[in-house]
């Protein structure tokens, strides 16, 4: 048996009254539990069981298979803040993507569970809070620990510095900003998605969420990040569309 924290990123009905759900744990990364008699009773898991909700899961693991038995669940933490509030809300769906999508399974991974969480409790909490500030900066961060930097000052194929405050081009394909000797890249962000972009890598996740940055400016990086995480991860978070409720 072993005890760690998890939040549930997907959740899929199975037989009469199980549920097969795929976790993000503290101490083994992503992985698929199945939650015997989960729909049949709420007194098994408690309503631990909720979405965004993070709680302590007791899992049964299996060397033989990649389905583990989740033995106990208890709630740790609600975050309520959300379902009142549409782009909180499908913002933290998309996270939760973006978790599953770039993390390996079965690794330990203090420092991102850390992120995660961090993030989706202030995208609960926060009365004001620039969201799309907020979730590029956790993606640069999440994608960095995964091995995927994204280069922001230093050309991505040269590694020349890029001088301050000026327009730039960003290749998807090389791993961000690159310099017009090196061939540049499909987009020219201006001067000032530039150096938003280059702060927003600089900055911790919380940081990035109290401060005030010209929209259009943030969409112009979403883009360069959107492609970026098309190219290296040749997936794409279904949730993407979160965005139209900005
Ligand atoms: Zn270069």
């Amino acid at each position: 048996m072993l005890t760690t924290d998890a939040i549930i990123i997907k959740t899929v009905n199975y037989k009469e009254t199980d549920k097969i759900l795929t976790l993000f744990t503290l101490k083994m990364g992503i992985i698929s539990v199945i939650a015997k008699g989960a729909r049949k009773s709420m007194k098994r898991f408690g309503g631990a069981l909720e979405p965004f909700a993070l709680f302590e899961a007791v899992i049964q693991t299996s060397k033989k298979n990649s389905l583990h038995v989740l033995h106990e669940a208890k709630s740790k933490k609600t975050y309520l803040g959300l379902a009142t509030d549409l782009k909180k809300l499908s913002s933290a769906a998309y996270i939760l993507e973006m978790v599953n999508i770039t993390i390996n399974n079965d690794i330990e991974e203090n420092r991102m569970f850390e992120l995660v969480i961090n993030t989706i409790e202030l995208i609960n909490s926060s009365e004001q809070i620039n969201i799309r500030a907020t979730v590029i900066s956790f993606n640069l961060r999440l994608l960095s620990m995964n091995g995927f930097e994204v280069s922001t000052s230093l050309c991505s194929i040269c590694g020349k510095q890029l001088p301050d405050n000026r327009a730039a081009y960003f290749n998807p394909q090389k791993g961000g900003i690159t310099c017009t000797a090196c061939g540049g890249g499909p987009i020219l962000l201006n001067n000032s998605s530039t150096s938003i972009l280059k702060e927003l890598s600089k900055i911790p996740v919380f940081e990035a969420s109290q401060r005030k940055f010209n929209s259009e400016q943030l969409q112009d990086i979403e883009q360069c990040m959107d492609l970026f995480i098309k190219y290296h991860l040749e997936k794409e978070p279904i949730n993407i569309n979160f965005r139209s409720s900005y």
